[in-house]
């Protein structure tokens, strides 16, 4: 049996040319290992979109036809970067927020609808999930260099620009009203990126594989045995191995986990992770270390994700009715876990420390 071990974010603060080096033989060449019926395994993983993006295709394609194919892929990757990337000087992102206050920008049809998307969650959620928080992100600048505790002084006038009801779509243009606003799709956008993926795949004919954005695990089709694929969930205890605290399997969906471990520094003996709170602009402090979320749509997986992570347990689980076809797992600070949504087949806890409290599947 296959195991996924999941490539989640940088943990720590890792400058992205060590990343780079680090991951440099992977970038020279891709592997490929033989597999039954003349099928074989190929993968390959790259730095994009800042993180470690690995994606995996089982195909009897040969290995030129594979190198287009992941050519094709990792040119998707730098695209997509170029257009949502919060930190980058050039993405059209960028071109928005440098605007805001000033004028209306003209945006590609994708950047506009995941716009519209992430608005949509900020209206479910009353703002947990936040795409107008990026004044805030900023402040902080964790996973980046240099993260610091913003002083009072300066959170409070960030959160003066953090209201997603004043991100104008019209006609194709985004306007932010507000000088000093800045959005920041790092919550929806690497969820986005796996289904451009994934479409891309399909495209070129591959019927199975494992698409891995930073912890945005996307699947297609089945293993060639039949069977589900397994995807591993990582121990969200901090300063924990990068074990798996559970598994679970699925076929053609996505899977995708926010916790409070993924990325972080650390200060006074305080840990202040990426995930804020819109309410207070520190980072969200409740009862969860994590939550894993299956769907049909990595877009959508992934705004649930920090989503339900900013609610907490109690008040995802009166949201998750809204969203049919979705489910979660909660893993509480406590060491118990609670399921919620649509019932998967296998859900299992590989972590002896950790146990099941509520299974609410159905
Ligand atoms: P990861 O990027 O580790 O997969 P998430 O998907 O939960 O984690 O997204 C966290 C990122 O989203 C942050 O790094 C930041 O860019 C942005 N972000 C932080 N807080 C929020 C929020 N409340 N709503 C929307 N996006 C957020
Ligand atoms: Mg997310």
């Amino acid at each position: 049996m296959k195991f996924i071990i999941l490539f989640d974010n940088i943990p720590l603060v890792m400058k992205k040319s060590v990343y780079k080096l680090f991951f440099i033989f992977l970038t020279a060449a891709f592997f490929s290992q033989s597999c039954a019926e003349g099928e074989k395994e190929y993968h390959k993983a790259d730095f994009a979109l800042g993180t470690v993006c690995s994606v995996k295709i089982y195909t009897n394609k040969g290995g030129r036809e594979v190198e287009k194919i992941f050519g094709k892929v990792f040119s998707e990757l730098n695209r997509l970067e170029e257009i949502f990337s919060a930190n980058s000087g050039h993405s059209v992102l960028q071109n928005v927020n440098d605007n805001a206050g000033k004028k209306s920008v003209e945006v590609p049809a994708e950047l506009y609808s995941l716009l519209e998307r992430a608005v949509y969650f900020a209206q479910k959620t009353d703002s947990a999930f936040n795409p107008a928080i990026g004044a805030v992100v900023k402040l902080w600048n964790i996973g980046m260099e240099n993260p610091s505790v913003p002083t009072e002084e300066n959170l409070k006038k960030a959160l003066k620009k953090i209201d997603y009801k004043k991100i104008e779509l019209k006609n194709g243009s985004v306007f932010l009203t507000e000088e000093g606003m800045q959005l920041d799709l790092g919550g929806i956008a690497k969820g986005y990126a796996a289904d451009c993926i994934k479409t891309i795949l399909l495209g070129e004919g591959i019927e199975r594989g494992i698409i891995d954005l930073g912890g945005n695990v996307c699947t297609i089709g089945l293993k060639q045995d039949g069977s589900p694929w397994r995807v591993g969930i990582r121990n969200p205890v901090i300063g924990n191995d990068r074990s798996s605290a559970a598994y679970l399997e699925v076929s053609d969906k996505t899977v995708v986990t926010s916790g409070d471990y993924e990325r972080f520094f650390e200060k006074d003996g305080k840990i202040y992770h990426h995930i804020l709170s819109s309410k207070t602009g520190y980072p969200a402090e409740n009862d969860l270390r994590a939550v894993t979320i299956v769907a049909d749509t990595s877009a959508d997986a992934d705004a649930l994700s920090t989503s339900f992570f900013v609610l907490g347990l109690e008040k995802s689980l009166q949201l998750i009715k809204s969203f049919p076809g979705v489910s979660a797992a909660f893993f509480m600070k406590d060491n118990s876990v609670t399921l919620a949504g649509k019932k998967l087949e296998v859900f299992k806890i590989l972590d002896d420390k950790l146990f099941i409290r509520d299974n609410l599947m159905q």
